[in-house]
Formats: C-alpha cells, sequence, structure tokens
C-alpha cells in the first residue's frame, strides 16, 4: 500500500523562493573583490536570481543538465548563481581556483561547462586557458560596468549588464529530485581530479541534517559566516541551508585573514562562523595581537582538518565560544559528523568535556557510519578499535561523474572514506589517520594527527606535520616538522621533552625539523606526500 502523502520533489529553487517569501528582509552581506560591502535581502536576492535564470536562458540556451562554472569567492552573486542554474536544472559546476592550472582546465574540460562565471581575481586564470577550454562559449565577469577589468578573453561579458533588463520573475521548473544540482571536483592529491555530482535531493537533505539543533543548529535567529569556500563543497552546504531557515548570511568575499575576519565579525556579529582550522589560528592569532574579544559567536564549526584541543579550549576561554568539531568530505556534501553533547555529557568537568570536543562527534541522521578491518569485518564500537571507516547515506555519493564504470563501493554498499577511525559506545567516532598517513612502526600504528595536535599544544609551535620516514629496523618512524612561533627560541630537545609529557614514549619522533614553511593541498590540508618525497630518507640517510 503506497502512503498518500504529495509527492513535492525536493529541490533547490523552493529554499530561496520560501527565504523572499517567509525571510524576504533577512540580510546578505558581502565582502566584495571590488572593496566595499554589499547588502540586500533575500527578497532582493530572489529577483536577481530570476533575473539571472532568464539570462542564461535567453542569452545563452542554459537548461537542464547543462554544466555552468563558477570561480568565485564567498559573495552575493555567486549565492545568485547557486540558485540560478540549478533552480533552472542546470549544473552547478563550482570551480576551485586553487587547483594547479592544469588541474582547473581538465576539470572545466572534464564537465564540459558552457558558461563561466568568474569573480575579478580570477580572471587571469581563465585568460592564461584561452584556447583550452572548446565547451566554453562565454565568460560572465561577475561585476558592474565601472569595474570591468581590461581582458584579453574574448567574449567576457559583464554580469550586471547580462542581468540588468532581464524580467524579476521567471518559473521554476518542477522535475525528479534526483536530477543532478551541483558539480565538484576533489583536490585530488594523487592523479586527476574526481568529480562529485550532487543531485538536488541530496543537497536538500544535507541541508535539513546541518540544521538540526545537534548538527550545526542553523535557524532564523542566526547570522552566519561561512569561511569555507563556495568554490569547495558548497561551504559546507551553508548557502542552502541558511535560506532553508531564514538565516542571515555574511560572506567574507575575498578576505580569509585574521583581520579581515575579525572586522567583519565586529561589524556583522554572526552567530555560526565555519571554517579549517588554519583560519581559526589566523583569527585567534590577530585576536590576541589587538587584544580584542569576539562578541556574540555561539558557534565555530571547524573541519578538514582536525581540531587541536589548544584551539577548542582557545575558543571556549577567551571568546566564550563552542568550538563544533565536524567532519566530512567532498564526496558526502560534505558533512558527516557533529561533535555536541549528550544529556548524560552536561554534567562533565570542563576539562572532560574538552577531551570529548577532540572527537569529530556523532553522525548525523542520514548518514550511517561503521568501522572494519582490511578484510570488510565489522570492528566494535568500544572507542579503542580502530579500522577503516565506512558510511552510506542519501548525500553519499555512489559513484564519480564519468567513471560510472568503477566499482567504489564495497559489496554492501558503503563507500570508504580512506578514514582510520575509532567509533566509542555512545557513538562518537575519532579520526586516528588518514589510511596513506598512518605511521607503521613495527607491528603497531602511530596517529601522524595525534602527534601533530600535541605538538601545536606547545606554546612556541606555529604548525606541525609529522609524517613517518623509512627506518631500518622500525619500518617507519614519525619524524616531525615544525613551524617555530616568530621569536620563539625552541630547540628539539625541549620540543621532545613537551611531547614526552603528551603521548607515550615509543610515539615520540625519532628527530624534529624546523622549517618556514609547510606545503598545503588545494583545500589547507597538509601535503604529506610532498614531505614524503622531500625527507622520506632522513633516517636512514643519516643512519647510513
Ligand atoms: P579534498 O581535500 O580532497 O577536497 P575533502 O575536503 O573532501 O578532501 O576532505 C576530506 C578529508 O578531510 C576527510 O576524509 C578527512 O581525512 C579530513 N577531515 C575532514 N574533517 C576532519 C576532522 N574534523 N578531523 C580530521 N580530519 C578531517
Amino acid at each position: 500500500m503506497r502512503g498518500q502523502m504529495m509527492d513535492t520533489p525536493l529541490l533547490i529553487a523552493p529554499l530561496i523562493e520560501t527565504a523572499a517569501k517567509f525571510h524576504g528582509d533577512v540580510e546578505i552581506v558581502s565582502r566584495t573583490c571590488e572593496g566595499p560591502i554589499h547588502r540586500y535581502t533575500y527578497a532582493d536576492a530572489y529577483s536577481r536570481v530570476q533575473q539571472l535564470a532568464n539570462a542564461l536562458a535567453s542569452r545563452f540556451g542554459i537548461g537542464m543538465g547543462d554544466r555552468v562554472g563558477t570561480l568565485a569567492w564567498n559573495g552575493y552573486r555567486h549565492f545568485e548563481a547557486y540558485f540560478a542554474v540549478s533552480g533552472s536544472g542546470a549544473v552547478l559546476h563550482t570551480i576551485n581556483p586553487r587547483l594547479f592550472l592544469e588541474q582547473i582546465e581538465y576539470i572545466i574540460n572534464h564537465a564540459e561547462d558552457r558558461v563561466i562565471l568568474v569573480d575579478l581575481t580570477f580572471v587571469p586564470i581563465l585568460e592564461k586557458l584561452a584556447g583550452k577550454m572548446p565547451t566554453v562559449e562565454a565568460v560572465v565577469i561577475l561585476t558592474d560596468r565601472a569595474n570591468m577589468p581590461e581582458t584579453t578573453l574574448v567574449n567576457a561579458i559583464c554580469y550586471e549588464e547580462l542581468i540588468a533588463d532581464q524580467p524579476a520573475s521567471f518559473d521554476f521548473p518542477r522535475f525528479d529530485e534526483n536530477t543532478a544540482s551541483s558539480l565538484c571536483y576533489t583536490s585530488g592529491t594523487t592523479g586527476n581530479p574526481k568529480g562529485v555530482l550532487y543531485s538536488h535531493r541530496s543537497n536538500v537533505l544535507h541541508s535539513y541534517g546541518i540544521c538540526m539543533a545537534d548538527s550545526l543548529a542553523v535557524s532564523a535567529t542566526d547570522a552566519v559566516l561561512p569561511v569555507v569556500p563556495m568554490f569547495h563543497v558548497n561551504a559546507w552546504g551553508l548557502p542552502y541551508a541558511c535560506p532553508m531557515v531564514g538565516a542571515k548570511l555574511v560572506f567574507p568575499g575575498p578576505r580569509l585573514d585574521g583581520p579581515g575576519l575579525a572586522e567583519l565579525i565586529e561589524m556583522e556579529r554572526p552567530t555560526i562562523l565555519a571554517g579549517v582550522p588554519t583560519v581559526w589560528l589566523a583569527l585567534l592569532n590577530h585576536l590576541d595581537e589587538i587584544g580584542r574579544k569576539m562578541e556574540g559567536v555561539r558557534i565555530a564549526v571547524v573541519g578538514g582538518s582536525a581540531a587541536p584541543e589548544a584551539m577548542i579550549r582557545k575558543f571556549q576561554e577567551k571568546h566564550g565560544t563552542f568550538l563544533l568539531h565536524a567532519w566530512g568530505m567532498t564526496e558526502m556534501s560534505p558533512v558527516g559528523t557533529t561533535c555536541t553533547f549528550k544529556a548524560k555529557h552536561l554534567g562533565l568537568s570542563q576539562e572532560a568535556k574538552y577531551k570529548l570536543q577532540t572527537k569529530i562527534g556523532k553522525a548525523v541522521y542520514g548518514v550511517d557510519m561503521r568501522i572494519t578491518d582490511s578484510d570488510g569485518n565489522n570492528l566494535p564500537h568500544d572507542g579503542v578499535a580502530f579500522g577503516h571507516l565506512k558510511v552510506r547515506g542519501p548525500w553519499v555519493l555512489k559513484t564519480y561523474y564519468r567513471r560510472e564504470d568503477e566499482t567504489l563501493l564495497d559489496d554492501d554498499g558503503w563507500f570508504d572514506t580512506g578514514d582510520i577511525a575509532t567509533i566509542d559506545a555512545d557513538g562518537y567516532a575519532q579520526i586516528v589517520d588518514r589510511s596513506k598517513d598512518v605511521i607503521k612502526s613495527g607491528g603497531e600504528w602511530i596517529s601522524s594527527i595525534d602527534l601533530e595536535n600535541a605538538a601545536v599544544g606547545h606554546p612556541d609551535v606555529k604548525e606541525a606535520a609529522v609524517i613517518g620516514v623509512a627506518h631500518d629496523k622500525w619500518q617507519e618512524r614519525p619524524l616531525l616538522l615544525v613551524i617555530p612561533r616568530e621569536g620563539a627560541t625552541l630547540d628539539k630537545q625541549g620540543m621532545l621533552d613537551y611531547l614526552e609529557t603528551q603521548v607515550v614514549k615509543w610515539w615520540l619522533p625519532d628527530d624534529v625539523i624546523f622549517v618556514d614553511e609547510l606545503p598545503h593541498t588545494a583545500t589547507g590540508k597538509l601535503l604529506k606526500m610532498k614531505l614524503r618525497e622531500a625527507y622520506g630518507d632522513w633516517l636512514t640517510k643519516k643512519a647510513g
């Protein structure tokens, strides 16, 4: 017997329609590439979304299934593209400008983008690719006539002129909710980037998921500042979730540095921030330097890499902000877990709470998790056994775009995240390491993440990386690379003495190297492959 409720498809256009209808006066504030702060409302945004949808259809014939690329910061015009493109049934391909030029060329051609919308900052990228993007018919520069740059791009169109004379009403089509809505490529530390093709349904369900009180808890009383970029995994889904509930949006544009963020926070009073640890480090350092406290920030969401305990503590004690540890990946839209408390944790000491917050937390409903050994056998959820973290659910991918022939899921339909984790009896997961980064010393495993987190707890350490390097006796041993804080007088012995108070003795790095910088991926993660290439024989060479 079938249920008798309406078959309303879960689509993206209704998110902005609803925001305009019920939260029409709520603001979207953007720092722009051109400089000034721009502010308007959901009602204004919806009018312009419809103008853009009309322009895409009438000027370029964009419709169901066409790919439209964007190369843009977090800002109101990019936001308009999110809804105009997907709402029309076309696919929004957000391009990460931090990828290598060859990778950008590869993904534009792999996606077969027909039109690309580009911020002023990134025009030079497309200029370099002139003649190498055969499917691209037009480039739209996200600015007005007064700020149009001199460009060698043929077919460059001014965004404001493109939409100016278009009608501010557009009948967004209703279609199957499993239709593709958006496309994001992984940063691919090896090989070509791989495309993850989200659907309307997956994005709407993900939005419900992240608004829930035990996940990011986004509500109509909030103002949300996504520092995480709209060019990578849809800024963790916040541009969809905020209009869903009517939360104010604050977009940082190109200013992701400590002073830029601190100023925006002071001006716009966001209640929820979202970003990766390196961004928060820069913000905290700047606030320390100027002796300022953030006011009114309820939650700072952190993910993408592990949040060190020192950071959790600092947010809480200096700024009264709960650092909400989240975990996910491009392949999961991206949010998989969030570390919020259960009733039984409320009475814990502050110290015990901090410890708990270092875990990545519980699965958001919609995501199912398990850990297995290398043969695919389930491991117990006891907080001790660790294994391959696998997930499944309506916002987890089942195949990569145009690689549909490859078998990605295991026999039971689970996706292997490539992370090694524990899960405890309360369902809280803890990332031990990426499976390719874990250090195999003798028969035992050492977590490079735990060692890094311990190292950055030292007040003289600015950033730290730990890699496994070849060792004659133990197969691999940990090597620690440290960027010291300016003016610090840290030496190897001092570092090791400190670590000895933090980790078991056999985990202690065999050597410590002080460096000026560490390599990062396009999404801000430590590029350990590069470090292994450079230092892989450090200990064997030294011994020999
Ligand atoms: P890419 O850089 O390829 O785009 P993602 O942005 O999808 O990759 O990153 C996904 C990976 O980032 C996860 O599989 C995990 O290893 C790591 N990650 C994400 N959040 C956390 C976290 N809170 N703690 C530790 N690692 C994390």
